[in-house]
């Protein structure tokens, strides 16, 4: 949903207004403070000022003399030396004698002055404006002088909220969810039987799937208040201050229960304590605080806690043990019915031209989420607007995905011919791979016109139907797919370029899995060789053999591409003549669809 931000930064950055408020106030503050300041002046001085009758009022203290000019504007000191008649010619000179305080500025006052006032000032500053950057990340309202309360807002009130049928697709997570609203309807049927509700579900997933919907619309089913915050904002500024907003969350949450209490990011408080030194304080006295409220309140008071996470793995498994998330609720990226579905429910808020194949989109969509689809019929309907059209098209919708997928069109990256011929040749080596494999997708598209994304050009499989099971020949297709393109190179120049890199990323990424995960070796038979520890979020992963394995992974993973890369080169040389006329249709259109290729992948 957001990007991580850099609480580094953004601490130096406020550390750094407060040093240079600090020089300002302290600038402004010295005249005032001067004013009250004493001048030392030496007994020489004070005598001749004495004798011109230039003094004001006089106090003579134990070590030193205490004294103001005429218009007792400024104060003068000097030390005391042994005058008899000091009193007698100060007297004569009309001096006014006084035990009161012609004193210094108090300590205290300049203390106050130059250390309280402006710390009390930052203080309050950087409030404000942690404030005002949780309402820019949070959307939640500012409480200037509310220290320590949570920002949490009730963002639902009553029926006009979000409603289950918004959230298109994601069927098993509304039916999961639907117990919820029915218990918050009906809490007596579940407390007759003694059955409790778990306090708090995890909603995980990749980000963009719609959870915060999901969890918006439990509430607006059901009728209750919504709290939400996220949990990026509880980590705050200043130690102790994140505790206390959950203390404050809660406290809200059960006055106004039954409610549901939704908290956005929460590996940002709930990640693994890792017991390092010097760890993060604040986060584990928020995250503490947090399982001590959880724990604190029965299932039955009606205070529902949603939370969500893309990155679940790394969640304190202190949170998800029992009473407290121990219900998770996938949220997965929504498969072909789905995406059309959300296309359907986002296109509604636009004008759509009719006839609009919506299935199509959602075919050429693969692997899009619910925000990204959302932000694909957005992009269609800016580009009818651009065009001076009244409703978006088939061709908006289509050319939005590839804006919201590869990035847009580059206009004035211009391509040498050169380059432009190297690039034509490098796609349709990928394509003719692919159509020459029996079991891999036809392709839909293919484009030589550069991306903001800094890819040169692509090829778009459509998927028919959706996948969930791959075999081992279709991997290792797939494999030579992405070797097709470099294979056209070197059979057609002779050389190679730096265009293959994504793909040899990509191949890397696939053989590697068929070996260390999906037991399509032939010596490590079904053992997992590698798990994934970031499943949501590019699938990171982490070995788990020996160095030798290790070794001899890489060696296999080698030889799985090379093979594949040969049968790639094989397959391109054997329709070199095809190759040369599909390059160079390609080079004159720079796109071209997957009907033309085939049609001319076809003709004698
Ligand atoms: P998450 O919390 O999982 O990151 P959000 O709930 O914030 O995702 O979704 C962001 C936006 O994406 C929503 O406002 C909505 O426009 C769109 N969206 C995501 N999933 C769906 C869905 N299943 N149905 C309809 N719209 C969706
Ligand atoms: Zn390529």
């Amino acid at each position: 949903m957001k990007e991580v931000k850099e609480p580094r930064k953004s601490l130096l950055y406020y550390y750094g207004i407060i040093l240079l408020v600090m020089m300002i106030f302290n600038l402004l503050m010295r005249p005032w403070m001067n004013q009250r300041q004493i001048v030392e002046v030496d007994y020489g001085t004070f005598m001749t000022m004495t004798e011109n009758k230039e003094i004001g009022r006089v106090e003579v203290q134990d070590n030193q003399i205490l004294f103001t000019d005429a218009d007792e504007t400024q104060v003068y000191k000097t030390g005391l030396m042994n005058d008899p008649d000091l009193v007698q010619r100060l007297y004569d000179s009309g001096a006014v004698f006084t035990s009161e305080i012609i004193e210094e500025a108090s300590p205290i006052v300049t203390f106050l002055l130059s250390w309280v006032l402006p710390i009390a000032i930052f203080w309050f500053l950087g409030r404000f404006l942690s404030n005002q950057m949780m309402k820019k990340m949070g959307g939640s309202n500012s409480m200037m002088f509310g220290m320590g309360k949570s920002n949490a807002k009730i963002y639902v009130k009553s029926t006009e909220g979000i409603k289950f049928s918004d959230v298109a697709g994601e069927d098993e997570a509304k039916e999961n969810l639907m117990e919820i609203v029915d218990y918050l309807h009906d809490p007596s049927r579940y407390k007759e039987i003694g059955a409790s509700m778990p306090k708090g579900i995890l909603l995980v997933g990749p980000p963009g799937t719609g959870k915060t919907m999901l969890a918006k619309a439990v509430a607006g089913e059901s009728n209750v208040p919504f709290f939400s915050m996220s949990g990026s904002e509880f980590v705050e500024m200043f130690v102790g201050m994140g505790a206390s907003k959950v203390r404050d969350l809660f406290k809200q949450a059960k006055e106004k229960a039954p409610c549901i209490v939704f908290i956005d990011e929460i590996d940002a408080i709930g990640k693994k304590r890792d017991g390092q030194v010097g760890g993060n304080d604040e986060r584990e006295q928020t995250l503490n605080q947090l399982l001590t409220e959880m724990d604190g309140f029965e299932g039955n008071n009606g205070v529902i806690i949603l939370a969500a996470t893309n990155r679940p793995e790394s969640l304190d498994p202190a949170l998800t043990r029992p009473g407290r998330f121990d219900r998770r609720v996938p949220v997965e990226l929504p498969d072909l019915v789905g995406r059309e579905e959300i296309l359907k429910v986002h296109a509604k808020k636009i004008r759509v031209s009719e006839g609009v194949d919506f299935n199509k989109v959602a075919r050429m969509a693969s692997g899009a989420s619910g925000a990204e689809l959302a932000n694909i019929v957005n992009e269609a309907a800016l580009r009818a607007v651009r065009d001076g059209r009244r409703y978006a098209t088939q061709a908006d919708l289509e050319e939005s995905i590839e804006v919201v997928i590869a990035g847009y069109q580059k206009k004035n990256a211009i391509l040498s011919d050169k380059e432009k011929c190297v690039v034509a040749y490098h796609e349709i080596g990928h394509a003719l791979v692919t159509a020459k494999q029996t079991h891999s997708a036809p392709v839909q598209k293919i484009t030589i016109i550069p991306r903001t994304s800094g890819a040169l050009g692509y090829t778009m499989q459509v998927e028919e139907g959706n996948h969930y099971l791959m075999t081992k020949e279709e991997l290792e297709e797939k494999i030579a797919t992405y070797t097709g393109g470099r294979a056209a190179e070197e059979v057609v120049f002779g050389s190679v370029s730096t265009g293959a890199s994504n793909d040899i990323e990509q191949a890397t990424k696939l053989a590697r899995a068929m070996i260390t995960r999906y037991g399509m070796s032939d010596s490590f038979d079904m053992v997992a060789l590698e798990t994934v520890t970031n499943q949501y979020l590019g699938g990171d992963t982490s070995l788990a053999c020996s160095a030798e394995t290790a070794a001899e992974i890489d060696r296999q993973v080698v030889d799985l591409v090379r093979k594949q890369h040969e049968k790639a080169i094989a397959i391109i040389t054997e329709n070199r003549r095809k190759l040369d006329e599909l390059a160079q249709y390609l080079y004159e259109r720079e796109t071209i669809t997957g009907e033309e290729f085939m049609e001319i992948l076809e003709r004698e």
